[in-house]
């Protein structure tokens, strides 16, 4: 009985904070310009359960399984101690040419079309902009402010 009133009240609490999340918290705003260096399809990250993709013998698996990663090719490393994703593999897509352009506009995937617009989560848990880029992301109220 105790453990069913339990999930209950767990339920009721996850519940209240997701609507207080919702309706309070503090949105983030993007700014600038695309440059259209074509970075963002050159330096793509991906993660699985187990966090980012650092290895490649997991990224040829997963092109094994499934058809969507054969689109992609490892273009580099993130080598930075300072950074949490430190270690992880970035991917080139197979669209983008010569010229910064993608090759399949269009018909490009969702998520391409909605980016720089990303889960907030990312940008609270410190997922920035690439270097360079035209775009940058503005908090509207900052930790510090919750504080005071
Ligand atoms: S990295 Fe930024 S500036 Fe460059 S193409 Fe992507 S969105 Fe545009
Ligand atoms: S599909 Fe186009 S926009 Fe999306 S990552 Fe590839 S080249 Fe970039």
């Amino acid at each position: 009985m105790n453990k069913i009133k339990t999930k209950i009240i767990n339920f009721i609490q996850d519940n209240c904070l997701a609507l207080y999340n919702k309706l309070f918290s503090s949105k983030y705003i993007i700014k600038g310009k695309c440059k259209k260096c074509g970075n963002c399809c050159r330096n793509i990250l991906f993660s699985t359960d187990k966090g980012y993709i650092k290895d490649e013998k997991l990224f040829l698996d997963l092109q094994k399984k499934f058809r969507y990663y054969r689109n992609f090719k490892i273009s580099g490393k993130i080598k930075d101690k300072q950074d949490f994703q430190n270690g992880a593999l970035t991917f080139e897509c197979k669209y983008i040419n010569k010229n910064n352009r993608c090759r399949i506009y269009f018909f490009r995937p969702d998520f391409c079309k909605k980016y720089p617009k990303i889960s907030s989560d990312l940008i609270y848990s410190g997922v920035k902009m690439l270097d360079n880029c035209g775009y940058y992301y503005e908090i509207d109220k900052k930790f510090e402010q919750y504080l005071k």
